[in-house]
């Protein structure tokens, strides 16, 4: 089973100042306070709000599966450095990383 919390405080991890997500075995969390296209200077935007949300909740819950982050840009267990990555990437694995979450859940069941 796995648990996924979501907060709407900005959070941080040791040696970065801020994360859109964490995760460990079975939990995963994350921050929308970083998702909120009006902090980048852009207007209220549900639609691009909603899909970052998205991106990060898999990026996260695909961590608490077992998954590791992945260095293809354009896959959802790419590390994030800044909202570009996340707009860029969206919420689908990669081949490689839906064929390992698929296993992981089947282990996990
Ligand atoms: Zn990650
Ligand atoms: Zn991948």
């Amino acid at each position: 089973m796995l648990c996924l919390g979501i907060t709407g405080a900005d959070i941080f991890s040791p040696g970065m100042n801020f994360v859109f997500g964490l995760a460990c075995t079975g939990t995963a969390l994350i921050s929308t306070f970083r998702l909120r296209p009006e902090l980048y200077g852009g207007s209220v935007n549900l639609k691009v709000y909603r899909w970052r949300v998205l991106t990060e909740t898999v990026h996260e819950l695909g961590h608490a599966l077992g998954l590791p982050n992945c260095e293809y840009p354009g896959c959802v267990m790419y590390f994030s450095t800044w909202i570009g990555d996340t707009d860029r990437k969206g919420p689908r694995f990669c081949f490689r990383c839906g064929k390992r979450a698929g296993w992981l859940r089947e282990v996990q069941e």
